[in-house]
């Protein structure tokens, strides 16, 4: 047999065998034998092929890990892995069931009330709304497999547009702000594929507004009173699904130096316009921006006044302030 088919399920044994540090060969969050990221790796070894992932250094199977560990090529890999081999057992993985995790946390979620320490979070974010769907629970944090805490943490539930439930989004606070720490957001393992998921911040009508993330998503509640949904990141942006209710939709898109966001924004606002949804494209004028840092560091007189005076779905004062930003970013004219 070859031996790329014969180390099937036996990664865990040669990985050892070849010296790769145990600790490096979870299937939890740990630090990144690669990149050094403290919190982002994990060895889940998906149906026996010795796989890794880590949200810098991307996934990867045996031979990648051993490419990346000690820089060998394929015929090096086989080579080594010949030698030792005898001695390897094929292990099977346990794999978790993500229903235990979401279940735990089901269990610490509670309503956030006037005086929790999230609501001071937002406020510090510069957001004035906290709607119910946000709840909070009091959770470890686990870094370099310590358990720290537990922390204030803002938990958001991901659903699907069927609006089964697909995941949690988690966000670690400390003394009311982002806790400081590698990773103090986190979308736990998912029962069903997150693909077009999103957490619903406010019940979705015929009109919404959409943005990455779900601080930005609520400062556009502040600005424009309209129900707002947060897809979380650009890669589930691009493929956002909606309910078929929704008729008309404002993407509320980052500006990114990768242009990772506006390419997600007009991604969304094209596939939508295919199925006949009405949609329009904000992009802040400043490159390295979303509309929540945009709206905290305006200056603009216009929308000091309007943030005094307009009622929520005040459509037409919207409407001013966004063609004040528009024009802005035709003419590239910085805040
Ligand atoms: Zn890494």
């Amino acid at each position: 047999m070859k031996i790329e088919h014969e180390v099937i399920g036996r990664w865990l044994d040669v990985l050892t065998a070849l010296g790769v540090d145990q600790r490096y060969l979870i299937n939890r969050h740990g630090k990144c034998p690669f990149c050094g990221g403290r919190d982002r790796y994990r060895f889940d070894n998906k149906d026996g092929y010795g796989t890794f992932f880590c949200n810098h250094c991307g996934a990867g199977d045996g031979f990648k890990f051993l490419s990346k560990m000690f820089n060998w090529d394929f015929k090096k890999s086989v080579t080594e892995i010949r030698q030792i081999i005898g001695d390897c057992r094929v292990v099977v993985m346990k794999k978790t069931d993500p229903r235990r995790g979401l279940k735990a946390i089901a269990q610490k979620v509670k309503p956030i009330n006037g005086d929790s320490d999230l609501v001071q979070y937002l406020k510090n974010r510069g957001i004035t709304s906290c709607p119910d769907s946000l709840k909070e629970a009091e959770l470890y944090y686990f870094e370099d497999g310590i358990k720290t805490g537990p922390f204030t943490t803002m938990v958001a539930l991901i659903t699907n547009n069927l609006g089964k439930g697909v995941s949690y989004h988690l966000t670690y606070t400390h003394k009311q702000h982002k806790l400081k720490c590698s990773a103090p957001k986190k979308i736990m393992t998912p029962v069903i594929p997150m693909k077009g998921a999103y957490v619903e911040l406010y019940p979705v009508e015929e009109h919404i507004c959409v943005a990455e993330g779900i601080e930005t998503a609520l400062s556009i509640h502040d600005l424009t009173g309209l129900p707002v949904i947060s897809a979380l990141n650009a890669q589930n942006l691009s493929a956002l699904s909606l309910p078929s209710l929704v008729k008309k939709v404002e993407i509320w898109g980052d500006n990114d130096a990768s242009y990772c966001g506006q390419r997600a924004s007009y991604a969304l606002a094209e596939q939508l316009t295919r199925k006949g949804v009405e949609v329009i494209v904000h992009i802040p004028p400043t490159v390295g921006k979303d509309w929540l840092d945009t709206l905290n560091e305006t200056q603009d007189d216009i929308y000091k006044d309007w943030q005094k005076t307009a009622e929520p779905r005040d459509v037409s004062a919207v409407k001013e302030l966004v063609k004040v930003f528009n024009t802005k970013m035709i003419i590239g004219e910085e805040q």
